[in-house]
């Protein structure tokens, strides 16, 4: 069976599958919530998940109808292709950011064009370009996913200023950061903010992401979302992560103090890394660094040309992590 032309280039979301090693290669929590899960499993689940949406719209401050709340902030992704994007449609984003805005952009046929960032984000170069291109969608992941940079609140509302078409504010690391554009909803209405159970809260496995947006933009949204997406133990765990707040704000402080003693170490062992807003680290390196570590039992990801990125795990990993990278460092050079 033949797919569709422009499935043909892309190659499957690759996940390591390791045993044995230390994870500090997909920016997950180290910290676990225990959940008592099974509750009513016998019925399908509230289809709009209404009584996280409720929590959850009053953690935030919001309107529970100004939530999507579905598998991963990775699904509102699709959910927002699907609802705005037909076929040559461009959609505009940083080269060096979150992967997956340019696999939905070729499923979807749209043209996905970039502006250009090692590390620092140019928010002048991103609005010149939207004022030229024109795109339908713009993607902004703040802090960035993998160099950690953050955009100032005031530079992402220029482009709000300047600019009148979809703009996606991916916020999944904001909870290690300041900055978040949730207080700005209200007066742009072309403002969506992504946000994730999957980083801060710990909560990788049950695949929990939501969207903030305008009214009009979440009715539109809904039309398109699958029915009973976001199964009952999902809701369930995320419900039980609202209740437990303070252990997330817990988590997060002992992993910013952990990015920091990180920070310190790298710039010691005289390695280019960059300051990051989020609970990962960006740094440059020869390229079998990479299989050095994985040797020693410690997985980073690798994005090729000297690009790594380390999560922040507990004291422990990261220690680790640090005791491999020296011995792995002596071996190489
Ligand atoms: C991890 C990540 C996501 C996906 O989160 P899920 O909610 O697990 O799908 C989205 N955006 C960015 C930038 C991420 O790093």
């Amino acid at each position: 069976m033949k797919t569709k032309m422009n499935i043909e280039s892309l190659v499957p979301y690759e996940v390591m599958t390791y045993k044995n090693v230390i994870r500090l290669d997909a920016n997950e929590s180290a910290y676990n919530m225990d959940v008592n899960i099974f509750k009513s499993l016998n019925r399908y689940p509230d289809d709009r998940a209404s009584e996280l949406k409720n929590k959850l719209a009053d953690y935030l401050k919001v309107f529970p109808s100004e939530l999507v709340i579905g598998n991963g902030s990775s699904e509102m992704i699709e959910l927002l292709f699907r609802t705005f994007i037909e076929k040559g449609d461009k959609v505009l984003g940083f080269e060096n950011s979150f992967s997956m805005y340019k696999v939905f952009s070729t499923i979807y046929e749209a043209d996905y064009i970039t502006v250009s960032n090692d590390y620092v984000m140019d928010m002048d170069e991103l609005i010149r370009t939207a004022i030229y291109e024109q795109p339908k969608m713009i993607m902004i992941c703040n802090p960035n996913n993998p160099t950690g940079y953050l955009i100032s609140k005031c530079d992402i509302e220029r482009l709000l200023k300047m600019y009148d078409g979809l703009v996606v504010v991916d916020e999944a690391y904001i909870e290690f950061s300041e900055g978040s554009m949730l207080n700005r909803l209200d007066t742009y209405d072309n403002l969506v903010i992504l946000r994730t159970f999957s980083k801060a809260w710990g909560l990788a496995g049950a695949r929990v992401g939501y969207m903030i947006a305008s009214e009009n933009i979440v009715s539109s949204v809904l039309k398109v979302k699958a029915p009973y997406n976001l199964n009952a133990l999902s809701q369930q765990a995320a419900l039980y992560a609202l209740d437990n707040k303070e252990t997330m704000a817990e988590n997060v402080r002992a992993i910013i103090l952990e990015r920091e003693i990180m920070e310190r170490t790298l710039d010691q062992l005289d390695i280019k890394a960059y300051k990051s807003s989020a609970n990962f680290i960006y740094f440059k390196g020869q390229d079998d660094l990479y299989e050095a570590l994985l040797k020693k039992g410690v997985l980073v990801r690798f994005f090729g040309a000297g690009r790594f990125r380390v999560t922040i795990g507990k004291k422990e990993e990261n220690e680790s992590f640090v005791k491999a990278l020296k011995e792995a460092l002596v071996e190489i050079n």
